[in-house]
């Protein structure tokens, strides 16, 4: 199987990409601010209500205005949908991938400037955004591989009689509403849509509201590759008409959702309560992610990864690290570290060469951060490092915080419990390997899950004991997370959803697939 190298590491030092990427940048703020429509059935609406959306990075740049779509669009998007089915799911899965394949091409044509956009939406660094590219790019074609491997998914069965044919066959639905978030805007999309599309089903994604453009310009790319009109279509918006309608339109027959458990857990319980039947819903939805640092740990590894994994864009990752479990008698060693790499990392504007970690997505989430570190004191946890806001200069026109580790609350504590979606670490120290196991499964997520320790038994009681979708030992280039397609399936368990069937696996496309006997006798 051919695969994209994984480049991200090593971006730091590549010349080329920063030269690439940094005269996509000055020609993305040259473009941005543009008035952008509705795409349905292949042809562009606009409606009465528009909204503009503000870069996170300094909120003077409008990134664009968008338009609102309400019941109506929603609606008619699905309608589109519905008609676009028949030939779509008919056409020779051989197309589909052909369509998929040019559509990873045209992203990867487009690294640089698409990247630029992933900072200017969502506040990603430049390594990060690039990566993100590349991540989409190997997403799309990864499911490609499989489903030209899987031959259709068609499994030959026993023939209960001579001259019986009988054959499995995995179908697809029909419609999905594609609901993707702002954290991963090109990546996520692309890989929920990717694999409804060329599974054969037919799509009305819907981005965040922060990141709109980031979706059109994946619809776009999808349209480039090939997909014919009303197969995919894009509606911007808040989520609230659109997820009303979805979940009662008799035509939609699948939602794929990535972001907040309480949205989630809605849209299951609203698609099955308005529904004639049980429809499939493919959710993933965020964790508290613990990762452990045993006595026999590298600890130099351990810092570097649980950093990265907690700080990295902000812990704005559903597989950030927010819980640390130490083994006592390292400690005040480990902390003492952790503390100094903190203090190292550099909170900034992302289209800087040597930020680390950029700006929160909104004001919201700058205020669940500042919330977060007054509780933590008010109920008597102490603040190692950060616990600052930013707004110094230019950094008061975006939402900059520093990066934070906390201490001494109790285990039950919501801090302890809640995911918040910040850079806001909670390290607790533990007699044995046995109850930072027993701590990092007393929770309702279950995503993912890190470990350093040197100790090969204790690598393997660790896989054993802990409940969660993705677990890695070792890993210092991110404790818990930076997941590859075709690597690491990306899926979570309890709240975290997704069924167990994870994106960038083996199973993912069964998600969007059902099966249907074939029997037939001469
Ligand atoms: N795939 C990303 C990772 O492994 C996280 C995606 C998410 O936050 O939903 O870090």
């Amino acid at each position: 199987m051919k695969m994209r190298k994984v480049t991200y590491v090593s971006l730091e030092s590549d010349e080329g990409m920063h030269a690439s990427y940094e005269a996509a940048l000055s020609d993305l703020e040259s473009r941005l601010g543009h008035r952008h429509p509705l795409f349905i059935g292949g042809k562009q609406f606009t409606t009465t209500r528009e909204f503009a959306v503000r870069s996170p990075v300094d909120q003077e740049v409008i990134t664009g205005h968008f338009q609102q779509a309400g019941e109506e669009e929603a609606k008619a998007a699905v309608e589109v949908a519905k008609d676009a089915y028949p030939a779509w799911s008919r056409t020779d899965p051989a197309e589909r991938v052909a369509a998929m394949r040019a559509t990873a091409k045209v992203l990867d044509r487009e690294v640089y400037s698409l990247a630029a956009l992933i900072t200017m939406e969502a506040g990603k660094t430049r390594s990060e955004a690039v990566a993100e590219v590349g991540e989409a790019v190997d997403m799309i074609r990864y499911h490609c591989d499989l489903y030209e491997r899987a031959d259709g998914f068609v499994v030959p069965m026993r023939p209960e009689t001579p001259g019986a044919t009988n054959r499995s066959v995995m179908r697809p639905h029909g419609v999905w509403a594609v609901i993707s978030p702002f954290n991963f805007p090109l990546d996520l999309a692309a890989g929920m849509a990717s694999a409804a599309l060329l599974t054969g089903n037919t799509v009305v994604l819907k981005p965040a509201s922060k990141t709109p453009l980031s979706g059109i310009r994946l619809y776009e790319a999808f349209v480039e590759g090939g997909v014919p009109d009303g197969a995919v279509n894009l509606l911007t918006g808040p989520g609230h008409p659109f997820g009303e309608v979805v979940t009662a339109h008799p035509a939609v027959d699948g939602i794929a959702f990535t972001g907040s458990r309480e949205v989630g857990m809605w849209l299951m319980r609203t698609f099955l309560a308005r529904q004639a039947y049980p429809k499939p819903v493919v959710a993933e939805m965020g964790s508290k992610n613990p990762c452990i640092v045993t006595g026999t740990a590298d600890l130099e590894k351990a810092v570097e990864g649980v950093t990265r994994a907690a700080f990295g864009y902000g812990g704005q990752k559903c597989s950030a690290t927010s819980r640390v479990y130490v083994q006592r008698e390292v400690a005040e060693e480990f902390a003492g570290m952790l503390i100094r790499r903190a203090g190292e990392c550099a909170v900034g504007d992302p289209r800087e060469r040597g930020a680390f970690m950029g700006p929160l997505i909104s004001a919201r989430a700058k205020q669940t951060f500042e919330e977060a570190v007054a509780r933590c004191r008010q109920d008597g946890g102490r603040v190692l490092a950060g616990g600052m806001t930013l707004e110094e200069g230019a950094l008061a026109r975006g939402f900059y915080v520093q990066p934070t580790v906390v201490a001494g609350l109790p285990e039950s504590h919501p801090l302890m419990k809640h995911e918040l979606f910040v850079p806001f670490l909670c390290v607790q120290p533990v007699a044995s390997l046995d109850e930072a196991i027993h701590l990092s499964n007393e929770t309702g997520y279950g995503l993912t899950a890190g470990i350093f320790a040197e100790d090969p038994g204790e690598v393997r009681s660790f896989f054993d004991g802990i409940r969660f979708g993705v677990c890695y030992a070792n890993r210092r280039g991110g404790a818990t997370t930076g997941a590859w397609p075709g690597v690491q399936p990306f899926g979570g368990w309890k709240a975290s959803g997704s069924m167990g069937k994870g994106v960038g696996g083996p199973y993912y496309l069964l998600s969007f697939l059902r099966e249907q006997a074939q029997s037939s006798r001469n």
